[in-house]
């Protein structure tokens, strides 16, 4: 039987609701106990493949090839577990497969409604996750703010769960914020009093309420809150704006979360192995040294965009005790030659191109690959990363002077980057990338392989296109090396440069940044930090 956590967020959006639900995760995992997590979006797309970064910050990508909201990434970087489809519920979803089963037949006879058809598929999608997993404890967040129209039903489900499972078997966390006004120089909690009558207005009362301010609340604000939200004012867990989202965590154990949540769930209170997580944040509040590096994209207005990137470069720079300090380039910019871009692009001491879609901006990551293969700077290219590397070597060293990719060019003439057979055939574009974990045989004797330090390898997809092998032999007759090939369809997977010809050139069709933690950089991460560090 496992345990249930409901996070809730009040007041607006944009409050580390997810940072919140992964510290509790962690902490209960720090405990002993085997937790699992999920969210819950309110949206109507199925998933978020389909919807701009610039809108909704990264895809993450699980191992069983789920496109799912970034928090899911916060969730694998902080309890360091491989999560999967039942992770991440949007609307869509929801809507979908109770339309399939209406279709189907399944509830022949009956009127199809919101309550009870809908609400109790959401309730269906808690208890698979909690199935599934096997957890002890399984945390689900619930996306949007606390009175939005879209996650009402949401609501509307878990005030159904508490009656099923009953208050020893089920947990709610609201997390809103206490501003503070300039002017009057206090901290405000009509914000929170007026979430928690919202909340309370759809049958749920929270157990817990996770306060973020910018400052210490008190205990005069405390008791207030205490008060007006029905909740012992040791239930009142502050979130103090912090420097670093790796700290949240500790602050709440030092506000006993953990205990208040075993004590109600009736489980046993064990001693906390926080060692890690302890020793990771000595390491991020003692960096010595700093580098640049270029992220060259083109929806840098938005980092959340390239989040997991970013995770996993500051990630790399721990080991080193190097702050990572990210200039993130418009693509375009450079495509019409912004001084000020180029200048920002020649200081970095490594140049990363990470993944993409669409035409815009292409050229100027060319440029930036280009830059950083005949000046020697170190390159590190992910997914569209690889594949522009692939186009401007082709362009630039083989003389294929029509190098491109079908997908910039529908009737490009020299395809270095192709459809496979079984992509030409599909019209849908919700869903159908090569997604997920694909096996990768390194060569011997490559950077690669001494990187990785082992032969075979299983690392996360979210593309469409593919490298052309038809181009492999002219390639590599000019240098370039094919240091991971699939094994069973022969795609390329990892390129590089030899030693000879570019201190470090490599880039991978996968997205090494998912499978990174704070307490692990991915080796390949690893590597191109360490290799910019020693670029003088
Ligand atoms: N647009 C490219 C493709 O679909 C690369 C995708 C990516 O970078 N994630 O193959």
């Amino acid at each position: 039987m496992s345990k249930f956590v409901f996070v809730t967020g009040g007041v607006c959006s944009g409050l580390g609701k997810g940072i919140t639900a992964s510290s509790i995760a962690l902490l209960l995992k720090a405990k002993g106990y085997k937790v699992f997590m999920q969210k819950f979006d309110p949206y109507m797309n199925v998933d978020p493949g389909t919807m701009s970064p610039i809108q909704h910050g990264e895809v993450f990508v699980t191992a069983d090839g789920c496109e799912t909201d970034l928090d899911l990434g916060h969730y694998e970087r902080f309890i360091d577990e491989e999560l999967n489809y039942t992770s991440n519920i949007t609307n869509g979803k929801i809507y979908s497969s109770v339309i399939e089963k209406e279709r189907r037949g399944d509830f022949l006879g009956a009127t199809i409604q919101i309550v009870p058809h809908i609400s109790n598929e959401i309730k269906h999608k808690i208890y698979e996750a909690a199935k599934t997993s096997g957890a002890d404890i399984v945390i689900t967040e619930i996306g949007g703010t606390v009175g939005d129209i879209e996650s009402s039903v949401m609501m509307e489900s878990l005030r159904q769960f508490r009656l099923e499972q009953k208050k020893e078997n089920t947990l709610f966390v609201h997390t809103t914020l206490v501003p503070y006004l300039y002017g009057s120089n206090e901290l405000k909690t009509k914000p929170t009093q007026n979430s928690l009558i919202e909340l309370r207005r759809l049958g749920i009362q929270p157990d817990i309420i996770v306060t973020r301010a910018p400052f210490d609340l008190g205990s005069h604000v405390k008791e207030k809150i205490s008060l007006f939200g029905s909740v012992p004012q040791e239930n009142i867990i502050e979130a103090k704006d912090v420097k670093n989202i790796y700290e949240l965590p500790i602050n709440f154990h030092k506000q006993n979360m953990e205990e208040i949540i075993l004590k109600q769930f009736e489980l046993k209170i064990t001693k906390s192995n926080l060692t890690d997580w302890v020793e990771l944040l000595k390491k991020v509040n003692n960096l010595k040294n700093e580098i640049k590096i270029a992220v060259v994209g083109k929806y840098v207005e938005l980092e959340d965009a390239y989040l997991s990137v970013k995770e996993a470069l500051k990630a790399a720079g721990y080991l080193y005790e190097t702050k990572i300090s990210i200039e993130w380039i418009d693509s375009e910019l450079l495509e019409r030659n912004e001084e000020e871009k180029w200048t920002l692009l020649k200081q970095a001491k490594g140049i990363l191109v990470p993944g993409g879609f669409g035409s815009r901006g292409v050229e100027g990551k060319i440029l930036a690959c280009q830059y950083a293969r005949e000046n020697k700077i170190p390159y590190f290219g992910i997914c569209l990363g690889m594949q522009i590397a692939v186009i401007e070597f082709a362009r630039h060293v083989c003389k294929i002077e029509n190098a491109s990719s079908k997908e910039f060019d529908a009737i490009c003439k020299e395809p270095i980057i192709d459809l496979m057979m079984e992509q030409k055939t599909i019209m849908n574009k919700g869903g159908t990338l090569r997604l997920g974990n694909y096996a990768c045989e390194l060569k011997k004797d490559t950077l690669a392989q001494k990187i990785y330090k082992q032969q075979n390898i299983l690392e996360r997809h979210r593309h469409r296109y593919e490298f052309n092998n038809q181009y492999r032999q002219s390639l590599e007759e000019k240098g370039m090396i094919f240091s991971g090939i699939n094994p069973e369809n022969n795609l390329v997977e990892i390129i590089e440069l030899p030693h000879d010809m570019h201190p470090y050139f490599i880039a991978c069709q996968f997205h090494p940044e998912f499978k990174s933690r704070p307490t692990s950089a991915h080796p390949l991460f690893q590597a191109f930090i360490k290799a910019s560090i020693e670029n003088k």
